[in-house]
Formats: C-alpha cells, sequence, structure tokens
C-alpha cells in the first residue's frame, strides 16, 4: 500500500508513521499547509515528495490511500478531495464538526467503492478486546453499567488548537469524548439512545471546554458514565464493566499504548485477565490495508466514526441546554 499522509501532525509523527511502515506500507509523500514545514516533516521521516498543494498529492498515482490527520475543520475538504480523486481514507476522529458533514465523507467513499475507515484506535487495544470478550461471554452476566474514565492532562505541546479554537474543532468533548462513545459502542455492542451532560473549562479551555460528564442511556437498559478532562495530571485511566454475575476492573487502559491490567471479580473470587500487548495503531493499519485488499472491514469504519461523533454532538448538545438529549445518528447505516 503506498500512502500519502495529509497532515504533518503530532500523531502522524509519534505514531502512524512508525505504524503504517510497521505493517509494510510505503509512505510516499505528506502535505503540509506550509511547504517548508512539509520539506521538514518529510527530510525528518524520509519521505520522498512533500508539499503544500492538495490537488498535486491526489494526481499522484503513487498514492493509493491518504492517513488524514489535520486539524478537525480540514476532515471534510480534503476527505471529499481524496474520494473524488480515488484514494482509500484512513481520517482521523473526530471526522468532522458536524453529523451532516461525517455523513457525506462516509457517504462519498461508499458510493465511490473505496475504504474508509475511522482512526479510532482503543477498540484495536488488546485490554479492550478483552473486556469485551468477558461481557460477550457472559462472565459478568447482565451489564448493569459501564462507567468511563478518561480525565488525563493534556502535554504542553498538545496546548494549541484543542483548547482554544472552537473553528478547528477544539474541546475535550471532540477529541475524547469521541472516543468513549466508540469504546462503549464497542465494549456493548449497541448505540447510546440519549444523554445527559454538564461541561467545564477548568484551567486550559479557552472558549472551548475542557472538561465533561455525561451519563449515557443504552438500548438494554444499561447506563454508562463518562469523564473526560484535559486538566487531570494524576487521576489515571480506566473503564469498569459491572454486570448481575460479575465486575471487570480495567486500569490504564485508554491509553495509546498497550499497557494496564485488568481484573475480573466475580463470586468465585478475583482473576487477573491477560490481554495481547500489540501495537494499537499498528493493528488499525493492518485492518485498513486487509479492507482495501478485500479481506473484512477496518477495525473502525466511517459509520462507526460519523456514531461516534453523534454521540460526543449529543454530549455537548445536553451540556450546552441542560437537558436530556436524544442522539442523532442520521441515515447512515
Ligand atoms: P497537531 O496539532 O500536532 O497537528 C495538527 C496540525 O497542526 C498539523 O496537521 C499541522 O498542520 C499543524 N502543526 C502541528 N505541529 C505544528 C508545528 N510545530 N508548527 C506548526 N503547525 C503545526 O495535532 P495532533 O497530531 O495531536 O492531532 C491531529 C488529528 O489527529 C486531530 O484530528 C486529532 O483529533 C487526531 N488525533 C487522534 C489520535 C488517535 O489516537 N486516534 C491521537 C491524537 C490526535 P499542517 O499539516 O498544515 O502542517
Amino acid at each position: 500500500m503506498r500512502w500519502a499522509l495529509i497532515g504533518a501532525s503530532t500523531i502522524a509523527r509519534q505514531y502512524m508513521i512508525g505504524a503504517i511502515r510497521a505493517e509494510r506500507g510505503n509512505i510516499v509523500r505528506v502535505l503540509s499547509s506550509s511547504a517548508e514545514r512539509a520539506r521538514d516533516f518529510a527530510a525528518e521521516h524520509k519521505i520522498p515528495k512533500s508539499g503544500a498543494d492538495l490537488q498535486e498529492l491526489l494526481a499522484d498515482s503513487d498514492v493509493d490511500a491518504v492517513y488524514i490527520s489535520t486539524t478537525n475543520e480540514k476532515h471534510l475538504p480534503q476527505a471529499l478531495a481524496a474520494v473524488k480523486a480515488g484514494k482509500h481514507v484512513l481520517c482521523e476522529k473526530p471526522l468532522a464538526l458536524t453529523l451532516d458533514d461525517a455523513t457525506a465523507m462516509v457517504r462519498a467513499a461508499k458510493e465511490a467503492g473505496l475504504v474508509f475507515a475511522t482512526n479510532h484506535h482503543l477498540r484495536c487495544s488488546g485490554s479492550h478486546r478483552a473486556v469485551r470478550a468477558l461481557i460477550t461471554s457472559g462472565r459478568i452476566g447482565r451489564v448493569l453499567s459501564l462507567r468511563l474514565h478518561h480525565a488525563v492532562f493534556l502535554p504542553p505541546h498538545l496546548q494549541g488548537w484543542r483548547i482554544n479554537s472552537p473553528d478547528a474543532g477544539g474541546g475535550v468533548i471532540p477529541d475524547i469524548t469521541v472516543h468513549d462513545a466508540d469504546v462503549a459502542r464497542f465494549l456493548l455492542g449497541e448505540d447510546p439512545v440519549s444523554v445527559v451532560a454538564q461541561m467545564a473549562s477548568s484551567g486550559l479551555g479557552d472558549g472551548v471546554e475542557d472538561s465533561a460528564m455525561s451519563v449515557w442511556t443504552m438500548p438494554s437498559g444499561a447506563m454508562v458514565m463518562s469523564h473526560e478532562s484535559f486538566t487531570h495530571p494524576f487521576a489515571g485511566s480506566g473503564l469498569e464493566a459491572h454486570g448481575t454475575e460479575g465486575s471487570i476492573f480495567a486500569k490504564d487502559v485508554m491509553t495509546q499504548n498497550p499497557i494496564g491490567s485488568i481484573e475480573l471479580v466475580t463470586a468465585a473470587g478475583r482473576e487477573a485477565i491477560g490481554f495481547d500487548n500489540h501495537d494499537l495503531y499498528r493493528e488499525s493499519v493492518l485492518r485498513f490495508h486487509a479492507a482495501v485488499a478485500g479481506d473484512g472491514e477496518p477495525a473502525a469504519t466511517g459509520v462507526d466514526g460519523v456514531k461516534s461523533l453523534a454521540v460526543a454532538l449529543a454530549v455537548r448538545d445536553a451540556a450546552r441546554k441542560g437537558v436530556r438529549v436524544d442522539v442523532n445518528y442520521g441515515d447512515l447505516h
């Protein structure tokens, strides 16, 4: 697979270039809004071609697929242009700023017969898969509740558009709640129906929220509690799933790395649960490559990206209005 990177971003630098190459993907060019930055980024990562012209990148017949990791407001035009040029798309979350825009991107790829994937890394982790396997195999009985703890501290080098730019899609809800929505959907196999929420600016947010807490109603009746923040240096992350026959405690598993621990507690006692420690982003790329080759679906599809965004948008709406909000998933299935 021959890749072009759209966006000279931190996530590309820290995780995705390595993941693509580890899965034998060939990165042939990189795009930045600044030709100079693109050139420096290309030199740093030994990428043959660089530039600031999207149309030139998309006209390159050496490019099969694009990885879009620009700021959130750019995903829509870049994804639509890539699809128009016949390129497969792996797009960062949130797919877009609105449900209609995200839906348009995914629908365009579907109509063109191209693979479109969302880079929701957490469902690619061995830990989340192990938790899901415990739930689906009935080890905790009927699921009563899921608690998602994802209040972290945004490192200084990322304290830019995420904390001060609504126009670029900043705020903790599009950044982290969107991941947690995907986690709940992945673990429970159902989509939140309605949400109540509150949000706050607790030290970093400047024009956008930096913290959110919400409660989601699931079709089964299970309750989901979700907490995201950019301002919590020592909270640690994790999730708990509680059922009629047992509870799962997964610590430090809302991360970009294959770390953490899982414990199952039932009437029989406490049991440490092992899990595979493969690289999360490699798994995303692996499944994307397979999907392009006609083997299955990406780990998180475009529809998954639309649905996670729908939940995040409902959380923000509920927090703004102070009322319960039904999640609007649009008409894509
Ligand atoms: P960055 O701020 O690092 O990158 C976003 C854009 O900012 C880049 O495309 C680049 O623009 C510009 N930029 C980056 N660094 C510099 C710099 N030093 N000087 C000038 N401009 C710079 O954001 P992230 O990498 O953290 O996030 C990018 C996307 O990836 C977002 O959509 C985010 O939500 C998503 N993301 C997903 C993660 C996941 O696990 N799935 C984890 C982290 C982020 P240009 O390309 O024009 O040069």
